[in-house]
């Protein structure tokens, strides 16, 4: 299955953090691109939800529900700016 846009983690973001979060920065570990999160590549086919950077495929948020939770890592994601709405 290929890659939907960064926009395909709006539902679950907003219910983790109750805001839209397609707009948060970040600064890509792998490489060092900068963007926001609607840019990424969104994998939904696996038992979670990955997205991982257009340039060198690095794995920036990883989202799984278990047991009624939201587990969310970001392995590959530093400098993440949070939209204040
Ligand atoms: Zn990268």
């Amino acid at each position: 299955m290929g890659s939907l846009d960064g926009n395909a983690l709006a539902g679950v973001m907003h219910d983790i953090f109750a805001r839209d979060m397609t707009t948060m920065g970040y600064k890509c570990t792998g490489c060092g691109r900068t963007g926001v999160l609607a840019e990424t590549a969104v994998y939904m086919s696996g038992p979670g939800t990955v997205a991982r950077c257009r340039d060198c495929d690095t794995i920036l948020v990883m989202l799984t529900e278990r047991h009624g939770t939201h587990c969310i890592d970001m392995p590959g994601l530093s400098q993440p700016v949070f939209p204040l709405a």
